[in-house]
């Protein structure tokens, strides 16, 4: 049996019921790793031995007559900008090639004590910056969809393993869409939670007052499943919010009648492919059959929101990377004849041409003289764009917008790194504002699998898993297996 294809919680009964085993079942997602990896190149480094062990471990358990959370035997893939203790995580940089963590992000704690599987770490963007997983230094990530095209990015390497089968659900991180878009490009479910939900503790940080983790799936349910699992307080991260965290599932109600949606002008708007456009369209309709309310809405600032964030994102980038020096871990220059020297050669070599460029840029609008001009403008607009969330939050409970204007382009587009920036449009504005916002499969264009984006009130998340699952409900494409066409 391919249990490779199957969902967690289809899996989650199947173990309880003792129908298979956790060591079945992760032997059987390595097979397709051994079968697929080669083409896909999803992950940096697998671990099949603690995997099959920590498998071993919970089917005792299940022997031993013990409750199992949902996730517990289910192998689940981790993007490597997440600290797991014990095993590699290098953010797809030179910089961090040899990092070994001492101690798990806190998601991967709660996930450990939950006796998840990790199958390995995903290949991402070099500290999250892209959207194509093409500027990882160690290997590129090709979308299953078709393998000439990226998976998207910077969680090209999880959303490429839920899609080939290569994991049942993986995590990945959002500072300006990185786990929507993906999910979008390769067909699955991603959200990013509220800002604050989960704790950013051991995420390699890129842009602090944006970065947030979350899951990527096959459907709503595993999504609602993960979120229960990672969400909540900890001591360790000042930003992460003291509020309780609901059973996420119990949102899962096929019913959106009443429910009014927003369609933010903007986001329909030039530079949208025609093509994706009418597949939400189509979406927009079936929402109208199940009895949504469907009303206009603007939000005036959103063509501020990509140039504003190329100035907060790179400006927190240049603070934290600040932190890679050559001196206390992470890649050290070689044949330096001094100190400073030393710290030069370990930044010029270590770090890839956008992570410089993002550093340059964010040094250059934090310096005095530019600060006001740059930083502080910046930062004004940002509430502006969260205000503006807010005036249409007045008319309805959550927006819909296509999760990109695009589908996944083909590797090697030779796209100019200015045209990729501007394609974030419909994801950037929701960690602006912090909002939760999730990408669901809604059809499909050139053979492409096309992302719908449902926005949500901060901490809203239950409003915008309903209004996904009524519509995954609806509909079939999420059920749909990517054939891993086209070459390499
Ligand atoms: N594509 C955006 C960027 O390059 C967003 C990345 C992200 O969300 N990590 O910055």
């Amino acid at each position: 049996m391919d249990l490779y294809k199957l969902t967690a919680h289809e899996l989650h009964d199947k173990l309880v019921s003792k129908e298979i085993s956790s060591v079945e079942l992760t032997e059987n997602v390595y097979s397709r790793i051994d079968e697929v990896e080669d083409k896909v190149q999803a992950y940096v480094t697998l671990d099949k031995e603690n995997a099959m062990a920590q498998a071993a471990k919970v089917d005792a358990k299940i022997a031993a007559g013990e409750a199992i959370a949902p996730l517990a035997g289910i192998p689940g893939a981790i993007k490597d900008n997440i600290c797991t203790k014990g095993l590699l995580t290098t953010c797809s940089s030179k910089m961090l090639s040899n990092v070994v963590p001492i101690y798990d992000a806190h998601v991967i704690k709660k996930l450990r004590a939950d006796d998840a599987i990790f199958t390995g770490k995903t290949n991402m963007d070099e500290f999250a910056m892209g959207s194509t997983t093409e500027s990882s230094y160690f290997h590129k990530t090709y979308n299953p969809w078709n393998l000439e095209r990226v998976p998207g990015g910077s969680s090209g390497g999880s959303a490429a393993a839920i899609a080939a089968g290569e994991a049942i659900w993986s995590l990945g991180s959002d500072t300006g869409g990185s786990i929507r878009q993906p999910a979008s490009f390769n067909g699955c479910v991603g959200i990013k939670p509220t800002y604050g939900r989960v704790s950013r503790y051991g995420c390699v940080a890129f842009a602090s007052s944006l970065d947030q983790i979350g899951p990527i799936t096959r459907d709503v349910t595993d999504a609602a499943l993960v979120l229960n699992t990672i969400c909540g307080k900890d001591e360790h991260d000042s930003t992460s919010l003291p509020v309780d965290v609901p059973d996420f599932t119990k949102a899962l109600r096929a019913d959106v009648k009443g429910l009014r949606i927003g369609l933010p002008k903007e986001y329909y708007g030039e530079g949208v492919d025609p093509k994706v456009k009418a597949e939400i369209e189509k979406a927009v309709k079936t929402y109208e059959s199940l009895g949504a309310e469907i009303v206009d809405v603007s939000l005036p600032h959103t063509e501020y929101a990509v140039i504003t964030y190329y100035i907060i994102a790179p400006a927190e980038a240049s603070a934290n990377l600040a932190r890679y020096d050559g001196v206390r871990y992470g890649f050290r220059a070689a044949n330096a004849t001094s100190a400073p020297e030393m710290t030069r050669l370990s930044r010029t070599e270590g770090f890839g041409p956008e992570v410089r460029r993002r550093i340059m840029l964010g040094t250059y609008v934090l310096s005095s003289g530019y600060y006001d001009a740059y930083y502080k403008k910046a930062m004004q607009v940002r509430t502006l764009i969260r205000r503006d969330f807010n005036e249409a939050f007045e008319k309805c409970d959550v927006l819909l917008t296509p999760t990109s204007p695009v589908v996944a382009y083909p590797v090697d587009g030779k796209m100019d790194p200015l045209s990729i920036y501007m394609l974030d449009v419909t994801t950037i504005p929701v960690n602006m504002a912090g909002l939760p916002g999730i990408s669901i499969p809604c059809g499909f264009a050139d053979g492409m699998p096309v992302g719908m984006q449902l926005i949500g009130k901060v901490l809203d998340e239950e409003t915008v898993l309903r209004a996904a699952y009524t519509f995954e409900q609806a509909t079939d494409f999420h059920k749909a297996m990517a054939p891993l066409g086209g070459n390499k």
